[in-house]
Parts: structure tokens; C-alpha cells; sequence
């Protein structure tokens, strides 16, 4: 980093904040937005804080024609006690670390940048939604700048960090969903970029959900892309299933990224010595589980949602029903100690909450 300060310009004129019961996720953005310059010889620099507004960028830049860019999410939550706070920031620092060295672009400070994005939220603070359920949605994200069309990783960059008020995941409380097993497209293949978090995954991942929508369905359960035997995420969010009393989780493999709602669910319920374990789970021996009556839970994990209960799976025709389409025991229990925890509304044993604190105000 040439530069260890984050130069603020503010807005002039405000603008209006929507209805805290009208919020969609990820339609509204607030004041401002930080911005920071790759380039060479400089490196990472001109770190700023700016007016929210559109970026001009050359056409021939490479984001454009083959899609060398990398994203994260994560929420800024407000106390009871009006106090905003982070949830493991510093995982979502190093992932992204992890998805640029995967996507060939240059490393980030992450501590600069938890500072840049501390600064931000405190900036636009008013923008976090009190009500039960809102949060500030925070999106940083990486696109190669550089205007060239030839294939090769960029010499340019430009790092963007926005902000987002979002409405309560679940307003009539958590509902499971329907899910498809997923048998002709595949997300992604050990060696691929899986484990990144990159548009392009998400990209292949859009035909397979709209056939399925079509269908009724929430989304689809991945298999593996060699396969198609082992179960590896369903939609955006990695899986867990309660089986016989423990719980199973898809083994990191390659190609599943590692969620952060996933170390977390794993690290719960090792604290409340629920057996947990990572290992290559096959649909089949999943649906074995089913006809022996063993398979008590299956639910999603990531930050949107935190956790989401599958009711229905359906498999080559057949349909598995769990828990009765109910939320079970456990998913709810993971829900509500791990939103508590980020609302600040029950103890953090883990160390896992970053305060936002006032003095982030003195620098500005
Ligand atoms: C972001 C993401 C997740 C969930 O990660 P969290 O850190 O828990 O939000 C899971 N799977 C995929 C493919 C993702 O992109």
C-alpha cells in the first residue's frame, strides 16, 4: 500500500432512505461508496471514499469480455444498544485474498481495507436498518480495468466497496424449501474456480436455477462435476443434513467455497458437542438415509439467509420429504443463536463480532 489513509469526499445532498418495510435485497444503495486504483508500478492506491455513482470504464477493459473480477458479502449489523457491528470481517478479508490469487489479481491489505470499510459503514451509518431482520449488506469486489482484449490477467484493477440496506430473509419466520437435485449442469469441478468467489461461477450457475424455478422449485442441490454423485452446495449456500443425530457436511473438496455461515454452524454445534462431520457425502447414500428414516434435518448455510431449511428434496423422481416440510429443531436453534450473535443480543463465546466503534467518526 502507498497509502494509509482513506480520503473522504462526501456527498452533497443526501438521499432519501426507503421504508424499512419496503426493502428488497440489494436494489437500494446508500451515500457513498469506497474506491481503490490498481495499477503499475503504484500498486493498490488513491484509496477514497467518494458519492455513490457510476463508474466510467473503457470498453475494451477486460472485466468486460472475460470476467477476471472477484466479489464478498457480508452485513453490518445495529444493537439493540445502537451500536453497529461486523461479523467475522476478517474471513471475508482473507477469502477474498484466497479468490484473487485463484482469479490472478494483485492481494489486498486486509487490515487496510477493514479499516477503509469501517470508515465507510460509519459514514453511512444512518443507512442501517433497525428493524428485526435488516441489515447494511456490504459487497466489495474486484474488476480488471485494464483496456486490452487479449487473454491474459490484467495490469489494472479497480477495488469497489458499496453498501446495501436489506429487509428481514424470512418476515413470516423461516419457511423450508423445495429443492431440486441437480443432474445435467454442474457448478463447478475440483481444479476450476469453485472455491473462488467469482461472477463466473455464478454466471453457469443461472441456467441450471431457472429451469428448476420453472419447476417450482427454490433452487438445486449441486453434485459433483465429475460424477454427479456426491453432494457438494444447494444454490449459493453450502449444506449440512442431521442424520441419526449427527450432523454431515460436504468435505471441502475443491470445488466448494467455504462459507463463512459454515465455519461458523461447524464451530456451533462442536460447542454444543453436536457431532459434526466433514466428509464426501453421496445423494445416494444421502437418500438411503431418507428410506431408513435417519435423515432428520438438511438445511442451507450463508450470510443472506444464515440458515434455510430444506422441506422437499427431489431426486431421479422421487421425492424426499424432511421433517415433515417443517423447520427442524436444530436449524432453528443454529438460526436464532447465530443472528443473536450478530444482532449483539447474546453472548459471542467466539470472539466473532467486530465493533464499528464512534471513533470512527474523529477521522472524518
Ligand atoms: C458466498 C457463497 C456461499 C456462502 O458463504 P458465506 O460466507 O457463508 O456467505 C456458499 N456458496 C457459494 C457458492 C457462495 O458464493
Amino acid at each position: 500500500m502507498e497509502e494509509w489513509t482513506v480520503k473522504i469526499n462526501r456527498c452533497a445532498v443526501k438521499k432519501e432512505k426507503p421504508h424499512t418495510d419496503q426493502l428488497e435485497f440489494g436494489r437500494v444503495f446508500t451515500d457513498h461508496m469506497f474506491v481503490m486504483d490498481y495499477s503499475e508500478p503504484l500498486g493498490w492506491h488513491d484509496a477514497r471514499i467518494i458519492p455513490y455513482q457510476p463508474l466510467s470504464i473503457d470498453p475494451s477493459a477486460m472485466i468486460f469480455h472475460y470476467g477476471q473480477s472477484v466479489f464478498e458479502g457480508l452485513k453490518a449489523y445495529q444493537t439493540p444498544e445502537g451500536e453497529i457491528q461486523l461479523f467475522r470481517p476478517e474471513k471475508n478479508l482473507q477469502r477474498l485474498n484466497k479468490s484473487n490469487d485463484r482469479l490472478c489479481i494483485p492481494a489486498v491489505d486486509e487490515a487496510f481495507i477493514l479499516e477503509a470499510l469501517k470508515q465507510l459503514i460509519y459514514l453511512d451509518k444512518e443507512w442501517i436498518p433497525t428493524a428485526e431482520g435488516t441489515s447494511l449488506y456490504i459487497r466489495p469486489f474486484i474488476i480488471s480495468t485494464e483496456p486490452y482484449i487479449g487473454v491474459a490477467p490484467s495490469h489494472q484493477y479497480k477495488f469497489v466497496i458499496i453498501l446495501s440496506p436489506v429487509g428481514a430473509y424470512y418476515k413470516e419466520g423461516i419457511n423450508p424449501v423445495k429443492i431440486a437435485v441437480e443432474n445435467q449442469y454442474v457448478r463447478a469441478v475440483k481444479g476450476g474456480t469453485g472455491e473462488a468467489k467469482t461472477g463466473g461461477n455464478y454466471a453457469s450457475s443461472l441456467k441450471a436455477q431457472e429451469i428448476c424455478a420453472q419447476k417450482g422449485f427454490a433452487q438445486v442441490l449441486w453434485l459433483d462435476g465429475v460424477e454427479k454423485k456426491y453432494i457438494e452446495e444447494v444454490g449459493s449456500m453450502n449444506v449440512f443434513f442431521k442424520i441419526n443425530g449427527k450432523v454431515y457436511t460436504p468435505a471441502l473438496n475443491g470445488s466448494i467455497l467455504e462459507g463463512v455461515t459454515r465455519n461458523s454452524v461447524i464451530q456451533l454445534l462442536q460447542h454444543w458437542d453436536i457431532p459434526v462431520i466433514e466428509e464426501r457425502i453421496s445423494m445416494e447414500d444421502l437418500y438411503q438415509a431418507y428410506v431408513d428414516g435417519n435423515l432428520e434435518e438438511a438445511f442451507g448455510t450463508g450470510t443472506a439467509a444464515v440458515i434455510s431449511p430444506i422441506g422437499q428434496l427431489s431426486w431421479e423422481g422421487k421425492d424426499l420429504i424432511i421433517n415433515d416440510s417443517q423447520t427442524g429443531k436444530l436449524a432453528k436453534s443454529l438460526y436464532t443463536t447465530l443472528t443473536n450473535i450478530q444482532y449483539g443480543k447474546e453472548a459471542d463465546p467466539f470472539n466473532w463480532v467486530e465493533k464499528v466503534s464512534k471513533a470512527y467518526a474523529v477521522k472524518q
